[in-house]
């Protein structure tokens, strides 16, 4: 497996893998990784010739600095867990290297997310989603690659990074991968790595709450179903949570009565002490929106033409 810092090497390494008209499968994180990343590259192994992935904890895209500062970080750890599994390139930037200083900065495009970045993440994490937009867009003007690879733990995320690729055209393929969840349903997170004893052993509660609301989807309209949920953590000393809310899962809109052609899903952001979790459940069975197949090169072009 090949690391890479530097932007210059990362990219003669991808004009190489090019010329063999290799196809690309690009995995980014943030790293502290996990087997829900291990699924990602997994996937992108399966479904490419060349894996490259990329581990960077993006400034830009954290709002709170204490956050930042926090956020667990283990290269050599995570250069470990690449073993026995497919991956070709792993590309570790400074900060200087991501965002080089500039007298002519470019000019970040203005893109229109509609309501995807208003409620939510996009609500409580002023900036994120910008931040989040501009490392990806970084991040894919370099690997090029054919596939990326995104995981639905962050659903919202997914939505806007792919409606960034549709609003710039760029040429890749978004691909989402399922929700990898530990031994009692807490959807792996780097994050819980921050949680004590007793914090992680309530961090279930997230999980089982939404399974719970999923069971009481025939009883109860989605505003009843989301006050369920809201009443189920009002007495809950140790989690606070931010918001629930049952959305239209294309659009992120809040629904106000359940349907069956319409994919709706559950997102919650809740606290533990300083640790902030993430998590969603779908409440639709079989997804149009997230089961996209991979782009695939066709190999051997000559010969096929030569056919026609
Ligand atoms: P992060 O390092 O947190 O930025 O995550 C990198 C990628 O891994 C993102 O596309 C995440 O959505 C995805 N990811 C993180 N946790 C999980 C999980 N538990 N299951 C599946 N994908 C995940």
């Amino acid at each position: 497996m090949e690391i890479f810092s530097k932007v210059n090497e990362l990219k003669e390494y991808i004009a190489k893998q090019k010329e063999k008209n290799l196809c690309i499968g690009f995995v980014p994180t943030m790293g502290a990784l996990h087997a829900g990343h291990l699924s990602l590259i997994k996937k992108a192994g399966e479904e490419n010739d060349i894996v490259v992935c990329s581990i960077f904890v993006n400034p830009e895209q954290f709002n709170d600095p204490v956050d930042f500062q926090n956020y667990p970080r283990d290269l050599n750890l995570d250069i470990s867990k690449f073993k026995g599994i497919k991956c070709d390139a792993v590309f570790i930037p400074s900060v200087e290297e991501i965002y080089p200083k500039s007298d002519n900065p470019e000019q970040e495009p203005e893109l229109d997310f509609g309501f995807l970045d208003k409620i939510m993440e996009g609500q409580y994490r002023p900036g994120h989603f910008n931040g989040v937009v501009k490392v990806v867009r970084r991040l894919l003007n370099l690997v090029t690659p054919d596939n990326a690879y995104f995981g639905e733990k962050d659903f919202q995320q997914f939505l806007i990074i792919k409606k960034m690729v549709e609003l710039l055209n760029i040429p890749v393929n978004i691909v989402s991968c399922a929700i990898v969840r530990e031994y009692d349903g807490l959807a792996m997170s780097s994050r819980n790595a921050l949680l004590n004893p007793l914090q992680r052993q309530k961090a279930t509660f997230i999980h089982s709450t939404l399974r719970g609301a999923k069971q009481r989807k025939l009883m109860y309209s989605p505003l009843e179903l989301r006050n369920w949920v809201i009443n189920e953590f009002e007495n809950d000393d140790l989690l606070s949570l931010e918001y629930f809310e049952i959305v239209e899962a294309e659009t992120l809109k809040q629904i106000s009565y359940w349907k069956n052609s319409i994919e709706t899903i559950g997102c919650i952001a809740v606290k533990i002490g300083n640790v902030r979790l993430i998590d969603n459940i779908k409440f639709t069975e079989g997804s149009k929106l997230t089961n996209n197949a991979p782009k695939r090169k066709i190999k051997n072009y000559k010969r096929i033409t030569s056919y026609l």
